[in-house]
């Protein structure tokens, strides 16, 4: 599919296939969680740009790179909590943003009940992330709602998504490349994911 990236790499896919197994739990999936957000944000953000600075090593200076751009994560509320560390340990200067979204269950259409994004400017580059691409209604809401406040520069990185979220994202946002580690069989009536990993929220902080 164009503009999706299934990241490839073996150490991810062990990552995942731990956080699937039903009998893992809270602390090491939040653990597992964070560094498979690390291992495919490595791959989503290849094409950052940088910027030469002089570094002074202790023999003489060097040449080196900074991150030419800001950074800012944005997590969907609340399993996107869960790739915000793996994000940071990978670039500690990035800011982090929050939206908040349920579903209104006689519209069936996303609604945001909270939103905590820091001010940037038109250059600067916007990671939203969520663990799971379900419907693609929360996603696409949040992309379209991250452009009306001006991101131009727009990335969208999750673990696990069903094929009926993918063309729901690459259809009302064409423009943004679109990551994630598997792209499973399909949903089932209760929106979830199958095979997936369940709620990830819920396995993330205990509750259920
Ligand atoms: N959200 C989840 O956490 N899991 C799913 O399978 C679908 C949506």
């Amino acid at each position: 599919m164009t503009g999706v990236t299934v990241v490839d790499h073996p150490l991810l896919a062990r990552h995942l296939s731990v956080l699937r197994d039903h009998a893992t739990p809270s602390g090491e999936f939040r653990r597992r969680m964070s560094e498979a957000a690390m291992l495919i944000g490595f791959e989503a953000l290849r094409d950052l740009r940088v910027e030469a600075v002089d570094v002074e090593t202790p023999l003489e200076t060097a040449t080196g790179a900074r991150l030419a751009d800001d950074i800012v994560v944005i997590a969907i509320l609340r399993a996107g909590l869960g790739m915000v560390e793996g994000f940071l340990a990978l670039m500690p200067e990035a800011r982090v943003g929050h939206l908040g979204m349920y579903r209104d269950e006689k519209e069936l259409s996303p609604v945001g009940y909270y939103e905590s994004i820091p001010d940037h400017g038109p250059d600067a580059e916007i990671v939203l992330v969520d663990p799971m691409l379900a419907t693609g209604g929360s996603a696409a809401s949040a992309l379209h709602r991250l452009k009306e406040r001006g991101a131009r520069r727009l990335r969208f990185v999750s673990l696990v998504a069903a094929p009926e979220g993918l063309d729901a994202v690459r259809e009302a946002h064409p423009d943004v490349p679109v990551f994630c580690a598997a792209i499973d069989r399909r949903l089932d009536e209760r929106g979830y994911i199958r095979p997936g990993l369940g709620d990830a929220g819920d396995r993330l902080y205990g509750t259920d």
